[in-house]
């Protein structure tokens, strides 16, 4: 095992719990636990040149990817539900974290970034929207490869890779999302840490990851789905994610999501047409959205603020 410690919160007490061959990558993967937190993670890391062509187009480890749906055309895509979910999180934490300006000034704009931007359907959202509680949004995505290049050169997008990323000045951001990323990066304090750093004080950080310590995920073990080493190598927990978030200087905060829970639900029926037809009737049901968000641990799994000067 090559981890001396905890990434998430530093303890020593870290163990092998089970192996697992990828589907994808045909080998056996160990998947390794802190006894202190719960933090899971994979080894070895397949590294990131999995994310190509292939996987954007769900040839890839993930059936449930389509970059080139959300790209033509993210309001078609079942991800606008998770939009206007984390737009709406973020209208309300603005509503209640700070006081309107004089109406005599101009609002400040809202400086926003989208970190794992993908295929870009959440900047494109953000940018038809144009703003949020009265202020208008200043957007950045950060990421790398085809879909990066585009959104950058054909989109005229703001987009940073890692290093430029890195050069950013500290508090120059209102809110970043993380929306299903850290999952797929081998070391996350690094990236939170950096997300810590950006963030102005009082800013918020919108992640989202699955839920290990959920009841579907507690009954299948290293067995359930979301558990694909090929690509989800750090797997967390309401507990290891707040450890996390601690570590970096950030306060977890809850949030009650309702449009990503339904995002979830779709995506893994992507492949069954009449099935997503029911699932996007049932889903109209305030009761059968709170069961699935239950049951997979959704809103169990908190965001964070960054603690006002
Ligand atoms: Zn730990």
């Amino acid at each position: 095992m090559s981890r001396p410690v905890c990434e998430a919160c530093g303890a020593h007490d870290l163990k092998l719990i089970g192996r697992k061959n990828g589907e994808f990558i045909l080998r056996e993967f160990t998947f390794h636990q802190c006894g202190g937190c719960g933090f899971m993670w994979v080894e070895p890391f397949s590294g990131f040149e999995i994310y190509n062509d292939a996987y954007y187009r769900g040839k890839g480890p993930d059936p449930y990817v389509d970059y080139e749906a959300e790209y033509q055309d993210w309001q078609r895509s079942d991800r606008a539900l998770e939009f206007d979910d984390m737009a709406r999180l973020a209208q309300k934490f603005f509503v209640t974290a700070r006081p309107a300006p004089p109406a005599a000034e101009p609002p400040p704009p809202i400086a926003w970034l989208d970190f794992g931007c993908g295929a870009g359907g959440f900047l494109k959202y953000l940018r038809a929207r144009g703003s949020l509680q009265g202020r208008p949004l200043e957007l950045t995505g950060h990421d790398v490869g085809s879909y990066a290049d585009l959104l950058k050169t054909r989109e005229g997008f703001r987009i940073l890779d890692w290093d430029e990323l890195s050069r950013e000045s500290t508090a120059r951001y209102d809110v970043i999302s993380l929306i299903e990323v850290i999952e797929h990066l081998p070391s996350p304090l690094e990236p939170l840490a950096l997300a810590a750093r950006l963030l102005k004080p009082g800013g918020l950080l919108l992640l989202t990851t699955g839920n290990l310590d959920s009841l579907i995920a507690r009954r299948q073990g290293i067995h359930y789905r979301y558990c694909a080493p090929e690509i989800h190598v750090s797997l967390f927990n309401p507990a290891c994610l707040a450890a996390l978030y601690r570590r970096v200087g950030l306060s977890p905060c809850r949030v009650r999501y309702r449009g990503a829970v339904k995002f979830k639900v779709l995506k893994t029926l992507r492949l069954q047409p009449r099935s997503r037809r029911l699932a996007r009737l049932a889903l109209r049901l305030p009761p059968v959205v709170r069961l699935v968000d239950w049951l997979y641990g959704v809103s169990a799994m908190p965001c964070a603020v960054k603690p006002p000067r």
